[in-house]
């Protein structure tokens, strides 16, 4: 078997276009735009380039978005002032902080200070218990965009066997919940599991996230799966690469997501999703 290519980037572009009808529709009405502020603290290369993708995708689709950026030296409380500041601007429908913070900001505290109504990454405790409780609210954006890709490639997820490697708490935690409200039977794997290749073996959906390449092997792979590779790993060479092998998993697997390509694109256009629903549906 060669598996078939999940296309991240053609299934988001059609996510974002559905976002952007949706906003052009309330232009028309005269109602009010989606409003995404988007907060950076530091000068993170990485992290200047995803804040900066994250704002193009809301200008293509029509969310008026505020940037934010502060100096290294913020302190936690000048954070959180501003965060009080969002939280209490009715114009401003989601509120992203982006990841790693400094050192000396307590990444937990500014995540729990968003109002989950403007929680767009989904990550305050209170939308991850409405998703543990299956009563889902505003999503994390990489597994509900996963769970979006495998609506395109899956005719049921009822009983299907679902194994999830990795356990953080924006990838493969929410992950699970997600998985499991979908109707499958799911294993989640970490560090401490043993005999990973066993587990890899009976996943009908399989989803990769830990930032190892080759963590997991082609050759673990049942025949006819679905293989979701979350990981992004940049080579000594410059080549970006996910956690598993992409070449051997290709000649066992049904479906693969490429990387890049795959899951990345999902993740901004839930971002433009999450923030369309905390408009039309939390704060209308
Ligand atoms: P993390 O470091 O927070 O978590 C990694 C998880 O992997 C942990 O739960 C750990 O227990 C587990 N793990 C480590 N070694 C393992 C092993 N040998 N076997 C099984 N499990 C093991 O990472 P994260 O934030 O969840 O991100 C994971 C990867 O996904 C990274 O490469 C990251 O860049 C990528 N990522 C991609 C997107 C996207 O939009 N494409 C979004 C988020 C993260």
């Amino acid at each position: 078997m060669v598996a078939k290519l999940i296309d991240g980037k053609a299934i988001a572009a059609e996510v974002r276009q559905a976002v952007k009808a949706r906003i052009d529709e309330r232009r028309r009405k005269n109602l009010r735009l989606p409003g995404l502020a988007v907060v950076l603290v530091g000068q993170d290369p990485a992290s200047e380039i995803y804040v900066r993708n994250k704002v193009m995708a809301c200008e293509e689709a029509g969310v008026i978005s505020h940037s934010y950026t502060l100096s290294d030296d913020t302190t936690e409380a000048q954070l959180l002032d501003l965060i009080d500041k969002l939280n209490g601007d009715s114009t401003i429908d989601g509120i992203l902080v982006q990841f790693p913070l400094p050192e000396h900001i307590n990444a937990d505290m500014v995540t729990e200070h968003i109002l989950p109504d403007k929680d767009v990454d989904g990550f305050h405790a209170c939308n991850i218990g409405r998703l543990a409780q299956r009563r889902p609210s505003l999503r994390p954006c990489t597994p509900h965009g996963i769970i979006t890709l495998l609506e395109h490639v899956e005719e049921t997820f009822y009983g299907r066997e679902a194994v999830v490697v990795g356990a953080s708490n924006i990838v493969g935690r929410p992950m699970n919940l997600e998985l499991l409200l979908a109707g499958c039977t799911v294993t989640t794997c970490h560090r401490f599991t043993h005999h990973l290749e066993e587990h890899v073996a009976r996943a009908d959906i399989l989803v990769v996230a830990v930032g190892k390449p080759g963590v997991v092997k082609g050759e673990w792979v049942k025949p006819g799966a679905t293989v979701i590779d979350v990981g992004i790993n940049r080579l000594e060479n410059g080549r970006l690469v996910g956690d598993i092998e992409f070449d051997a998993a290709c000649q066992r697997a049904a479906w693969i997501t490429p990387v890049p390509g795959g899951v990345g694109p999902m993740t901004v256009a839930t971002l433009l999703q999450n923030t369309l629903y905390a408009t039309e549906e939390l704060h209308s």
